[in-house]
């Protein structure tokens, strides 16, 4: 089934989805194990606007107390499931990604430790991956660091900036400075590292419009080859509370600066090549190429999602156990749903005839039943209970029955999108706010 859809021909006028994994190399990749995230979970303090939980990694004498055990658990994970899904699966590894937390609270020493295990284990060659990338914050770098990580192979960084702005900066409980982001910065390209990513937040309270504008024109001034703006997570996700009331009354602002963002770095030589990811040409983030196109892909340590399922969040719980007994999660991999919530988030849609091959259904005729899908995923034999994938189905339906209500999927050639006019509608905000 797959090989098949290697013939469809591809004309010009439908691009598809990104150069960084091209649509033969999507296929020809897609049964294949393709990325390794490791999670480390330890911050030295909590900002305000973090959804994960991390009540252990917030004290930094728990973090040495806890980091040892921590790392000998996810060597002990990496050994057991490189076994497991070597033997199963062929493993080409597009990308590694170091993310959490803050990865760079790690020596290069131990991040080098893990990384030649990871290369080890799953049989791979450093030269033939993509993006061996790290997520950091600007006071956890230093000249010495960001060169050893480039030493032991690590090509990409993603630093969050959130926004230049020291007063709204110190709102957000972040422990880096202005300052110290620029400083970072210079360290960074001077280390030799040419795919970065900038990460922003708008929609923070006390934020004005002028404020996001001068975020975004610094942020574009910088240069880097990657830029992710985020809205602040709408208050039922949000643990900080202050303003919950407010944020709910500016949704519709934070639409209108959504839709500014995307014009703005558009013209500013970037690509909208997925979501709310924009990219320089080739530059696009492969790791979250292989998730929203659902290629397989393992996640290590505590509270890591893998397409297989999810590891205990709970540090301590992790280190005790660090191997859930997880299995193949076809409900995931095969279920035409979860697959069109994911693809519709490429700005061109899904290509019909590849999804039809892809998840063994037609797309048109379940978008316009959407009840259909419950036939396509009854014989899914997912780690999930029966219940469980009823409930997530009945979700998922009632989404598309609204978007077909509310006309904001329309088909155009051989795809189905998001219709222009209704991308940054209310309606539509949910896909661009929630990660799927
Ligand atoms: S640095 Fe990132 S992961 Fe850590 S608390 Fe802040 S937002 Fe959360």
């Amino acid at each position: 089934m797959v090989e098949d859809l290697r013939d469809f021909e591809i004309s010009k006028e439908r691009r598809i989805h990104s150069p960084a994994i091209s649509f033969k190399e999507h296929v020809k990749y897609l049964r294949n194990i393709s990325l390794v995230y490791v999670n480390i979970p330890f911050c030295k303090s909590k900002c305000h606007f973090c959804c994960f939980s991390m009540p252990f990694g917030s004290d930094l004498l728990l973090i040495k107390k806890l980091k040892n055990s921590y790392i000998k658990a996810l060597k002990k994970e990496l050994a057991i499931k490189s076994l497991y899904f070597t033997t199963k699966h062929t493993v080409a590894l597009k990308a590694i990604n170091f993310g959490g937390g803050t990865p760079t609270l790690l020596t290069v020493e131990e991040l080098h430790e893990i990384l030649s295990l990871i290369l080890k284990f799953f049989n791979q060659k450093i030269g033939k991956i993509k993006d061996i990338s790290i997520e950091a914050t600007p006071d956890s770098l230093s000249p010495a660091k960001l060169k050893g990580l480039m030493s032991i192979g690590f090509n990409r960084i993603s630093i969050g900036a959130q926004t230049f702005n020291q007063q709204i900066l110190a709102r957000l409980n972040r422990r880096h400075s202005v300052k110290q982001f620029y400083t970072s910065y210079d360290w960074i390209r001077s280390a030799g590292f040419k795919n970065v990513n900038i990460d922003l937040l708008y929609g923070i309270p006390f934020q004005s419009f002028i404020d996001f504008k001068k975020d975004l024109e610094t942020a574009v001034s910088l240069n880097p080859e990657h830029i992710s703006p985020s809205p602040l997570l709408p208050p039922k996700r949000f643990l900080f509370s202050i303003e919950r009331e407010n944020m709910e009354k500016n949704i519709e602002r934070n639409i209108r600066w959504a839709r500014f963002s995307h014009k703005f770095i558009e013209e500013n030589g970037y690509n909208n090549y997925f979501h709310k990811y924009f990219s320089k040409k080739g530059k696009e983030s492969v790791t979250e190429l292989i998730y929203f196109f659902n290629i397989p892909y393992i996640g290590v340590g505590a509270g890591a999602a893998s397409w297989v399922g999810v590891n205990p969040s709970n540090i301590k719980s992790y280190i005790a156990d660090s191997y859930s007994d997880t299995l193949f999660d076809k409900d995931t991999f095969d279920n035409p749903l979860i697959g069109i919530r994911r693809l519709i988030l490429f700005p061109e849609g899904i290509c019909i005839p590849y999804f039809n091959k892809r998840y063994n259904c037609n797309i048109e005729k379940l978008l316009k039943t959407p009840r259909l899908a419950l036939d396509f995923c009854k014989n899914l034999e997912g780690i999930r209970k029966k219940e469980q994938v009823k409930e997530t189905e009945e979700q998922n339906i009632k989404i598309l029955e609204e978007w077909k209500k509310k006309g904001i999927i329309e088909k155009r050639a051989n795809y189905i999108r998001i219709a222009p006019k209704k991308r940054f509608s209310k309606e539509a905000w949910e896909l661009y706010t929630y990660s799927i």
